[in-house]
């Protein structure tokens, strides 16, 4: 059985005996063990971190931004490889996979300009006789903390430009699909970066607690769901460190009824269900604004019907398990909560079976109409391939539904209306206009 240790000082290495399975969603089975850490890989992780930090720091920009480019050119080079990782321990398809690395590499390719973007501020006689400067200056170990969803993505979103920076970074994955994380690591030594500037420690929330008590780490970042959110900001801010925790969401996407509707349907699929709905900026909700309703909601139906669910190992297929039986079961609760608060469910994924993957996580495309604010499946993230349509009278009612949920990570609006758009864009919480590109 494949075991996942820790990546500490260039080496895969763990003390602890405590581990925890590794399942291919697709099947349901086994395909590795992960090591949970305890103190004593913890203790090797900061000692190797403090080794390096020193060096790195003295480091200059520019000769950190040449392993930068070579990471870059090696993660182009892997890419392959990357997305296979993340499709057999996530589910996701491979070209959903890809894309993600993709948009992590953009990351690297960012950091890449650290030289220039490490620049100072300089002003002259802020008060007489007195000039003021200001310099960029590595904070020392910094730490990531990262969801299932995006192994490669997310976790790229932080160590490049920390690391760039002249800092140390500890990145604590998902023990869910923690390979990623490995291989990412591993590159970068490739690459040239000196063995403890980039250490990756496995475990769970024990991890997680050493990461925020621990006086060796200055900062930490944070992606999840919104309670661990909550809870890292909150503990490690009472402890000194700098901190930024990013949580769920419910994304609301409006149809006007001036939409172009074959355009909108094509773009809730992907927005939906791509990821089997596991994005933090998934489309949760479509608001369908008048008379566009019953068309919208059929022509949904009918284009979901016909997505593929199948395993990523099926080229063919647009749209794999959820993570875990888990997660597969508490998103069929929510849908037997739907339908008891009064919803109407128009497709019921929990029948979804696919033929010699019955014990994969499968959870079909699933849409409800008619669903109101006051229902859970409305409040609540569902963070599965679960649409909710709300019908509403026109743009005002709309607008002010997406404002008032109390989650929001990017919302989206189909409209020939420019005037409309404008509005949405300057003076509501939703941010785009038009539909995500499908990561
Ligand atoms: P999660 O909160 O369960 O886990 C995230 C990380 O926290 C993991 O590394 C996990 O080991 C750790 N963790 C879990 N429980 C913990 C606890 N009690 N104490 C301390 N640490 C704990 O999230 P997930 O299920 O892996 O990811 C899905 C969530 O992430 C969704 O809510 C999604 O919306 C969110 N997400 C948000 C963004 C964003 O940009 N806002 C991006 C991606 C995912």
């Amino acid at each position: 059985m494949k075991k996942i240790h820790n990546y500490i000082n260039g080496n895969k290495i763990s003390y602890s005996d405590s581990i925890l399975d590794v399942d291919d969603p697709s099947t349901g089975e086994k395909i590795a063990e992960v090591t949970m850490s305890n103190n004593e890989d913890f203790k090797n992780t900061i000692n190797s971190s403090l080794n390096a930090f020193d060096n790195w720091a003295n480091t200059t920009p520019l000769k950190r931004s040449r392993v930068l480019s070579r990471y870059k050119k090696l993660i182009e080079d892997n890419i392959e490889i990357l997305a296979k990782i993340v499709s057999s321990e996530h589910g996701k398809t491979l070209e959903d996979a890809k894309g993600s690395v993709i948009r992590g590499l953009e990351v690297v390719e960012f950091a890449c300009g650290i030289p220039h973007l490490l620049k100072g501020e300089f002003s002259q006689n802020v008060g007489t006789n007195i000039d003021s400067w200001s310099i960029r200056q590595p904070l020392g170990i910094t730490a990531g903390i990262t969801p299932f969803n995006f192994p490669a993505m997310v976790p790229m979103w932080m160590f490049p430009i920390s690391i760039a920076c002249g800092n140390c970074f500890v990145l604590k994955p998902s023990e869910k699909d923690p390979s990623c994380a490995i291989k990412l690591a591993e590159l970068f030594t490739e690459a040239g970066l000196p063995d403890g500037v980039f250490n990756v420690i496995n475990g769970g929330k024990e991890v997680v607690d050493m990461i925020i008590e621990s006086q060796d780490i200055s900062s930490i970042s944070f992606v999840g769901s919104t309670p661990v959110a909550k809870y890292i900001y909150e503990e490690s801010a009472k402890r000194g460190k700098r901190v930024q925790a990013l949580g769920g969401a419910k994304n609301h996407l409006v149809v006007m009824p001036d939409a172009n509707i074959d355009q909108a349907v094509d773009g809730i699929m992907g927005a939906a269900f791509g990821s089997a709905g596991e994005r933090c900026m998934a489309v949760s909700v479509a608001v369908a604004v008048g008379n566009i309703a019953d068309k919208l909601v059929e022509k949904i139906q009918d284009k979901a019907q016909t997505l593929k669910v199948a395993p990523w190992t099926d080229k063919d297929s647009e749209m794999g398990p959820v993570i875990s039986k888990d997660h597969k079961l508490k998103i069929e609760d929510y849908i037997t909560i739907g339908l008891k608060e009064g919803a109407n469910l128009k497709l019921d994924g929990r029948k979804c079976k696919i033929q010699g993957y019955e014990n994969g996580y499968f959870v079909g495309p699933t849409l409800f109409d008619n669903v109101d604010e006051k229902m859970t499946i409305y409040k609540e993230e569902i963070f599965g391939p679960v649409l909710c349509v709300v019908r509403k009278d026109n743009y005002d009612q709309a607008l002010k539904l997406v404002n008032n949920h109390k989650y929001g990570n990017g919302s989206s609006i189909y409209t020939s209306d420019g005037e409309v758009s404008r509005h949405f864009t300057t003076n509501s919480k939703i941010g785009m206009v038009g539909v995500n590109e499908p990561i």
